[in-house]
């Protein structure tokens, strides 16, 4: 579809951008719906932030994704934010609501996604998340609607802390910060029955990095690691190799994408060309 004088504009916003696979995931998605669409990415600092967000209410922008490291400074620019995004205290979708731009946190619900859709039912269960960064507040805080008991490590503790002691404020469950180091991230284990990494490590360039000595994988666990690039990390292929379920971080990055492109669109994402673009781009690196 070409662009015209009607093309509705649409875009991600962050600081590096070069590197994000979004602009290819949409347009192909608009490509394939026939949707008279276009989605851009721009490197924005941070002292420009709010002139950009006006910029887009100026010029009508449907909506917008926001990436590392405006996520959390955005909302203050925003007119509305929905409950959860909120709670998590970041943003990384925007969506022009009759002129008014409402923040939301697609994060956990397509990390949510991506662990159902993979097989692995979320109720009851113990969960470890590695990290305590702004993925893994997302997580956290959606994950925890569902889950039995989550433990959170993290090389930083106090970061750990301060997550837990957020979302304690609204949910019962036991949720429990520990600082990562062998021992605790072993007893966590050895009770869980989902892992999550939501830590940089293993992603590219250092790709033969991981957090989890292979003989902590037990039989009963089922390994997610968020890292999207490669799609195939050290520690799932470790989990896969003692015949583990291992779901990918190219799953939760097109169901967050596919949360957002619904809210702009109100039509159902196309996830296989979604999924299909994001490989073929990581292949072109
Ligand atoms: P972030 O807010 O910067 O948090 C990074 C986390 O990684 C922190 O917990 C940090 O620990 C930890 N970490 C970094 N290097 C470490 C190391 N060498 N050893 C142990 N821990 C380390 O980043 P984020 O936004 O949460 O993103 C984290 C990862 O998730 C990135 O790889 C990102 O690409 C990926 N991600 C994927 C999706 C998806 O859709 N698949 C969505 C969002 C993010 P400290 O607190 O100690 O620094």
């Amino acid at each position: 579809m070409p662009i015209t004088s009607k093309t509705v504009a649409c875009a991600v916003i962050g600081d590096p951008i070069h590197h994000s696979l979004s602009p290819d995931m949409h347009n192909a998605a608009f490509q394939h719906l026939d949707l008279d669409y276009v989605y851009l990415a721009f490197r924005v600092q941070k002292e420009n932030l709010s002139e950009t967000i006006s910029g887009f209410k100026a010029l009508n922008f449907c909506g917008f994704n926001v990436t590392i490291p405006h996520k959390e400074e955005c909302i203050k620019y925003l007119d509305e934010v929905d409950e959860t995004a909120l709670k998590i205290g970041a943003v990384n979708c925007v969506v022009n609501e009759d002129g008014i731009f409402k923040g939301y946190n697609t994060d956990g619900m397509g990390a949510l996604r991506a662990v159902t859709e993979g097989g692995f039912e979320l109720d009851g269960k113990r969960i470890v998340i590695l990290g305590a960064g702004g993925a893994a507040r997302a997580i956290v805080f959606t994950f925890a609607k569902f889950a039995g008991k989550i433990t959170v490590l993290n090389r930083t503790f106090q970061r750990a802390k301060r997550l837990v002691e957020d979302i304690l404020k609204t949910v019962k469950i036991p949720i429990i910060a520990k600082k990562l180091i062998y021992e605790d991230l072993k007893a966590a284990i050895l009770e869980a029955e989902l892992l999550v990494n939501t830590t940089s490590v293993g992603m590219y360039p250092h790709t033969e990095e991981t957090i989890v000595p292979q003989e902590l994988l037990h039989e009963k666990l089922t390994v997610f690691d968020i890292v999207y690039n490669p799609p195939e990390t050290r520690l799932l292929r470790e989990a896969k190799s003692v015949g583990l379920r291992a779901i990918d971080g190219i799953e939760m990055l097109v169901y967050q994408g596919a949360e957002a492109f619904e809210k702009w669109t109100d039509k159902k994402a196309p996830i296989e060309i979604m999924k299909k673009t994001v490989l073929k781009s990581l292949k072109k690196e």
